[in-house]
Formats: structure tokens, sequence, C-alpha cells
């Protein structure tokens, strides 16, 4: 269980059964939490925010003073990211990149282009040419590393080095540099390279992965002069009190940097800066047995919160018990230890987390679920059986 803060209990509690479910995000917590993590990070390591973890423009403008710039993966995101935050630096990744995608940010004038293929590499440098003449264009083709067995034996996720539809294999990444470097598009400018290789990754793994980037990338033997090694950094859903060690990372990072001291490194974390930043709220609507479990049917479900239906976890939560019962019907109640929270969805699918240990739950007791500040709303199914939207709250302590 992660408890929510006390802006978040509160107003929590505040609400009305009709303004439930509610997603709650905390920006002195998101705030407090992006201090630390600049903190941990030599001053040479720069920060991008995924916007796609949470693009909420209040989530992006909060992060603003501990991010150097936005990574945007869509021309949807650039637009966005650019109204929301506006002339801050933003780097345009991801593969499909549209031909009128890469005009606008073009015309935008994006600080970096993450390159994902041969093709994508002419399309930029024929609309370059077209769209901003004369302007320099910074290109980092995004490499597909293999990354040694072993050292990752933690992480069940896929690493570099497997087949996906995401950047260059090695050796086609070395033709990209090539064309880059002997005047075959003038106006696009090798930036350096960059790797976003896997997510979930603790920082022992994010250590490996950095080296190994950055080694390949300086082995390249052509000028660069900055590094980008990719997001992922773990968010533990089974333990989340936990945090990915950011000092450790930091002190490994700092390392690196003071053997190429020509170099900055930079990182793109999404889920690590803003999951623990986010509540979603709801009450218990019924409670009631089948075949020998217990099931709690709350307002809202996976179609607000798809997290622990995509990653097959349980979302961390808690209860705050509401003594109050409006109705003139028996309230129902948990007899068992554990009980599986459900959401109003036809679907056996929608299950927001199993065998919860709650014992005497109520209908009318609210769940607050936690870890909900990434990942969450942005990748749900909203429209799925026609249930009201939640409402969505920045709580703010001490900024009104
Ligand atoms: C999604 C993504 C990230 C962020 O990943 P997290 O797991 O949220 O840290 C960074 N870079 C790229 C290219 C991505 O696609």
């Amino acid at each position: 269980m992660t408890d929510p803060t006390p802006a978040v209990r509160d107003r929590t509690l505040s609400l009305p059964s009709a303004e439930l479910p509610a997603y709650l995000y905390d920006l002195a917590a998101l705030r407090t939490h992006a201090a630390a993590v600049r903190e941990a990070l030599p001053e040479r390591v720069e920060v991008y925010y995924a916007a796609k973890a949470n693009p909420e423009p209040e989530i992006l403008a909060a992060l603003g003073p501990y991010v150097d710039g936005y990574e945007v993966s869509s021309g949807g995101e650039l637009a966005h990211v650019a109204g929301a935050v506006p002339g801050r630096p933003l780097a345009f990744g991801g593969p499909g990149k549209t031909p009128d995608e890469v005009t606008a940010a073009l015309e935008h004038g994006v600080d970096r282009f993450h390159v994902e293929s041969a093709y994508e590499l002419r399309m930029l440098a024929e609309l370059a040419r077209r769209v901003a003449p004369g302007r320099r264009v910074a290109v980092l083709p995004r490499v597909n590393l293999p990354v040694a067995d072993g050292s990752l034996a933690g992480s069940s996720l896929a690493m570099g080095g497997r087949p996906t539809p995401f950047g260059l294999d090695p050796t086609r990444a070395l033709e990209l540099v090539k064309a880059l470097t002997d005047g075959t598009y003038p106006q696009l400018e090798l930036q350096g390279i960059h790797a976003h290789l896997a997510s979930g990754l603790e920082a022992a793994e994010q250590l490996v992965v950095a080296e190994t980037v950055v080694s390949w990338a300086v082995g390249l033997g052509v000028p660069l002069a900055e590094v980008n090694v990719g997001g992922g950094m773990t968010v533990d859903y089974a333990a989340p009190e936990r945090r990915f060690d950011w000092a450790a990372y930091g002190r490994g990072l700092a390392q690196l940097t003071e053997a190429h001291p020509e170099l900055t490194l930079r990182i793109e974390p999404g889920r690590a800066l803003t999951a623990y930043c986010g509540w979603y709220a709801t009450e218990v609507l019924d409670v009631k047995h089948s075949h020998g479990e217990e099931f709690a049917v709350v307002r809202g479900g996976t179609h607000h919160l798809r997290t622990p239906a995509t990653k097959g976890h349980d979302q961390p939560c808690s209860v705050l018990e509401v003594d109050a019962w409006p109705y003139p019907w028996p309230r129902p109640a948990a007899e068992s230890a554990r009980i599986t929270l459900a959401g109003q969805l036809c679907t056996p699918k929608d299950l927001l987390a199993r065998r919860v240990p709650a014992p005497g739950l109520r209908a009318g007791d609210r769940v607050v679920f936690s870890l909900a500040g990434a990942y969450a709303w942005n990748i749900s199914h909203h429209d799925f059986l026609m249930h009201p939207r939640p409402g969505f709250h920045f709580l703010d302590a001490g900024r009104g």
C-alpha cells in the first residue's frame, strides 16, 4: 500500500459520490520528487521528460524547473507540449513519423530529431531543404543495440538487440552515421546517438545500458556532442514504497561523464518521474460473493485506469473508511479478509487489484489507487461502456 498524501486524502473524502471516480494529482509531491531526481544526477546529465507517460499540461508545467526539455513522439504530442510549456526544448522521436509531422516539427524549430530509419533520414533531409532552408537540423540516429546477456538478468522486459520496429540495427545505424558525416545531407548535423532499449530497469541495469550505448557511440570515431541513453527507470507496482535508486544511477553516470568530458549525457524518463504523483480515487458500489471469492465493485474501472490490465499487476491501493450511509436499504460489507476490486465494465478483465487485504470493506467506503500518475488515464479506453469520465484535480498545497 502507498498511502495518499494528506492533500489527496482530504480531497477524496470531501468529494460527493457523484464526483467520483476522480484523478488527483499532487503537484507539490511531484515537484519534491522531481527535485530529488535532479539533485541525484550530475550537472552534465540532461533530463528530457517523455511526455507520453503523462501529458497533462499541469504536470508538464510542474516539471518545468527540473527538466531540460521534453521528448515527444507524435505530431499530437508536439503541438500539445509546445502549447503547454512554450519555448522549452523538444526532442522528436518515435517510429512512423509522417511527412506532415516532420514538417510541423521543422516549422516549430524542434531541437532534436531522433531518427528511426534510413527512410526517415531521407525524408527529413528533403523536408528540411524545403521547409527550413539553410537551417541546421540536429539528428540523433536511434540505435537498437544488444546489451550483454546476464548483466540484465533481473529484467523480464524485451531488450535491445531483438527484432523490434524501433530504431536501427547497429550496422544500419553505422550507414546513417556515415551519410551524416560524408556530406550526403549537408543540412543535417549528426548531434549524437539515441537509444531507449528497455523499460522497468533498476539502476545497476540502467548503468549497463548507459555504458553500452556510450561505448558504442564513442567507438564510432566521429565527433558527437551528446548521447541519449533513454528512459525506462523501473517503477515497482508490487512494492510501491520502493524507488528507483537515483543516487546510485547518478554516481554511475558521473563516472561516465568524467570518462567522456566531451559528451553531454541525456536521459528521458517518463514513468519514474510521474507515476508517484497521481491517484485514482473511487467508491465501493457493491460487495458480493462469487464461488468462494469476494468482490467489491467500484465506480469506474480499467477504462479509466488501464495500467493493471496492461501490465497484469494489482494496482496498489488504500481504503478510506466512510461511516455515513445515505440510503434506506442495507449496506453490503465484506465478510472475508481479502477482496478483489473490480470496475463497472462487463468484462472479467476489469480487475484493478486482486485479493486486497481489506477486511470489513463496505459499499460507500472509498478506495484510492496509487502509482496512477503515469500510463494511467491517457492509455485507457475511456469510451468503452459509456460511463462518465472521472474528475481531474491538480492539488498544489501552498500554491492555492
Ligand atoms: C516511452 C519512452 C520513454 C520513457 O519510458 P519510461 O519507461 O516511461 O521511462 C523514453 N524514450 C522513448 C523513446 C520512449 O519510447
